[in-house]
């Protein structure tokens, strides 16, 4: 049995949210809450929910992280922890928390969001990915997609009956996104994706948000990032006929392996515009600079996990008549992983509580109730960008 002390929405954690964020100043640039203290208080208990959830779900899964994704035929089968994980976090109602109540969410800061991807992460790392980026592809279809799209998918990424994931990487184009040739083609205002895509997680998800190049500027385009769109390509068509999207091989890896990752072929599969055409590269760096963040808090989540494991192990292992925890070399060593971890959380939940406030003074500058502070606010805007520019990919290689 697992002995490991959990305790997964910890005191460290807490810290984050009682401490180091300013929610009155959130609040009162979103419009005011009814009572910021009673707000908070629900963020806590869904975080508290969400630790007992994933205590749970570390109970049952860590003894069965070897076990493979298999394809049976074009169907990607995810391990059965897997499964039985996203069940819960399912029936929890802990899918898509940042997806606005419109669509049937919480919005929750991403701040909170962070909190919870860090814990799940620590309890199961390969469904992280997949619940990740749900989440993720979701956000992407909030801010990119028509009306139509968002109310067509949306309630169905906060319910779990729909997962999602992101197309880009191809065999000529890894880092250099520029390489991508897998085309869109506009036939009479209709788009259709023709081409290939590899290291896809969670490529057996029902939508896939898929970066291709525009058929109509294909050549002049070629070897640069202009002319890609991002389109949402699902594997069933709203009127019920299956789509021309496939998995054909998943990888073996030499971690995660309960995450899914796929070779995805198209073949005239039909999509949908998000953003716009040709643009496509703009709104495909909101989802990986997500993504950047999300494997931020998952290193976090899984370095959280290790510390507790060695710090268990060394008090209770006993050499030279005392517990090695006691050896000032060993004790040594957890310090400095604990420095590291909290670092790191420190650098990652400043950056998402950036992300919050500016994301809260940009819809405020929205509208017309900004009285008199208007440049003021707007320089703050531009200042805290900035930051988080410059804060993301630090996050990531942290
Ligand atoms: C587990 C896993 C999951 C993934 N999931 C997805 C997914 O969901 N969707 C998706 O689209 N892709 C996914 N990918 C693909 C991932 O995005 C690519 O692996 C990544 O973009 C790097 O591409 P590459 O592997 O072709 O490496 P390459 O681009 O060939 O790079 C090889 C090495 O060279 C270095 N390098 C390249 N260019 C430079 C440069 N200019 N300066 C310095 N160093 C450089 C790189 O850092 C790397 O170390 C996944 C990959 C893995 C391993």
């Amino acid at each position: 049995m697992n002995m490991m002390s959990r305790d997964f929405f910890h005191r460290d954690i807490q810290l984050f949210i009682d401490h180091r964020f300013d929610w009155d100043r959130y609040f009162s640039l979103r419009g005011g809450a009814a009572d910021v203290a009673e707000e908070v208080e629900t963020y806590r208990t869904i975080l508290r929910t969400a630790g007992e959830v994933c205590e749970d779900i570390d109970g049952s899964a860590r003894d069965h992280w070897h076990e493979e994704v298999r394809l049976e035929g074009a169907q990607v089968v995810v391990p059965p922890h897997i499964a039985a994980g996203y069940e819960k976090l399912r029936a929890a109602g802990l899918l898509c928390l940042t997806i606005g109540p419109a669509y049937g969410g919480y919005g929750l800061p991403a701040l909170v969001n962070c909190a919870f991807i860090e814990m799940l992460s620590r309890a199961d790392p390969s469904l992280m990915t997949i619940v990740g980026l749900q989440a993720g592809v979701a956000q992407d279809i909030e801010k990119y997609g028509s009306d139509e799209l968002r109310r067509r998918y949306l309630p169905h990424f906060v319910s779990g009956e729909l997962e999602g994931c992101m197309d880009l990487t191809e065999p000529q184009a890894g880092s250099d996104l520029g390489g991508i040739l897998t085309r869109v083609t506009d036939e009479n205002g209709r788009y259709f994706v023709d081409g290939g895509k590899i290291f896809i997680t969670n490529g057996g998800a029902q939508v896939h948000l898929v970066l291709a190049r525009d058929g109509a500027t294909f050549e002049q385009s070629r070897g640069t990032t202009n002319g890609l769109s991002l389109v949402l390509c699902p594997v069933t068509l709203p009127d019920g006929r299956a789509n021309g999207v496939r998995v054909s091989r998943v990888e073996r890896k030499m971690g995660i392996h309960g995450s899914p990752t796929c070779v995805v072929e198209f073949e005239h599969a039909e999509a949908f515009l998000l953003g716009q055409r040709g643009g496509g590269f703009r709104a495909m760096l909101d989802l990986m600079n997500n993504a950047r963040l999300g494997v931020s808090a998952q290193a976090i989540g899984i370095a959280e996990g290790a510390y507790r494991a060695a710090r268990e192990y060394t008090a209770q292992r006993v050499q030279f008549g005392t517990p090695i925890i006691e050896q000032p070399l060993v004790k040594s060593m957890l310090t400095l992983m604990a420095i590291n971890i909290q670092a790191a959380r420190a650098l990652l939940y400043r950056t998402c509580g950036l992300i919050d406030m500016t994301e809260a003074l940009r819809r405020l500058l929205e509208t017309d109730a900004v009285n008199g502070n208007r440049a003021a606010l707007q320089a703050e805007l531009e200042h805290n960008t900035q930051l988080i520019r410059f804060f993301t990919p630090l996050c990531k290689y942290y």
